[in-house]
């Protein structure tokens, strides 16, 4: 089965989660990981993840819900969150140069407090890399992101640049330091990151929806689930000339070595699912 290695479902109705799960597992979406983005959000995260056994937590403060610098307390709460056995990734976290994100040097010390943290515990980080406007080959968080993630040797955690949007040329420099890419929804409507989509080693390549409740699509049927990855995947196979149920492999795999010593709940999850599977003759 696939993991949806990022979303933010514990932020919809806790009636709904259930469901959410249950579409998931019926389109061959075993795991969810879900990433807070404020100390409280973590904390949400972590016990949705804890009421369901398919859902996984991330922890962490997303650059653009930073309202002051992040403080001594708030570094000590995530600290102590990121040890909890529903945690697996130190997530979201990162840099966001867009006009009105929160001010760039309290991102860049959120970012750096928040690969401590990971460093601590283990965790692979997950972040988050948006410029200025829409413009792709724009570079500043980038550059900002990558040379933070090179003075702490985050590499040597793992993890993923999530949601990437960027080009090829980018994306070698975050493969460069031992992360995934990680593709989305948006994989099949921006032609741009076919290259990236092609050129990504076999062992890199990651799927997630990123998804979150989304009311502005007037239709609950189109907000985007983590029922949605394996569109992604079929995009990713015709990309690389290979097969879906490859794609699923490999990105389970990639996933559960992303999340190393954190991996042996997500592993039990999903063989639990194949065998049911398997007794069920499918
Ligand atoms: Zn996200």
């Amino acid at each position: 089965m696939f993991i949806d290695t990022h979303t933010h479902i514990h932020q919809h109705d806790s009636s709904e989660i259930a469901d959410i799960v249950s579409r998931a597992v019926a389109a061959n979406v075993g795991a969810i990981i879900t990433a807070g983005v404020t100390v409280e959000d973590s904390r949400r995260a972590i016990a949705v993840a804890r009421k369901h056994e398919r859902i996984f937590a991330g922890v962490g403060v997303h650059p653009t819900d930073l309202t002051a610098p992040l403080n001594d307390e708030d570094i000590a709460i995530l600290n102590d969150l990121a040890a909890l056995p529903e945690v697996v990734v130190m997530s979201e976290t990162g840099i966001d140069h867009q006009d009105r994100s929160p001010d760039r040097q309290w991102q860049e010390d959120a970012f750096r407090a928040q690969i401590n943290i990971a460093r601590r515990h283990g965790l692979p980080i997950v972040f988050h890399i948006r410029e200025q406007g829409d413009d792709y080959d724009a570079h500043s968080a980038r550059d900002v992101a990558l040379a933070v993630l090179r003075e702490t040797n985050a590499g040597e955690l793992g993890g993923t640049a999530h949601y990437f949007q960027g080009r090829w040329k980018h994306a070698a420099r975050f493969l460069d330091l031992g992360f995934h890419i990680s593709f989305a929804k948006t994989l099949t409507r921006i032609s741009d990151l076919e290259e990236t989509a092609r050129k990504t080693p076999a062992n890199r390549i990651l799927v997630e929806t990123d998804a979150y409740p989304q009311p502005f699509k007037k239709n609950r049927d189109r907000w985007t689930e983590p029922r949605d990855i394996p569109a992604i995947a079929e995009k990713l196979a015709i990309i690389r000339g290979t097969t879906a149920d490859d794609i699923q492999r490999t990105t389970t795999e990639n996933a559960l070595n992303m999340l190393g010593t954190r991996s042996a709940k997500v592993r039990a999850v999903l063989k639990s699912s194949s065998s049911a599977q398997t007794h069920a003759g499918r």
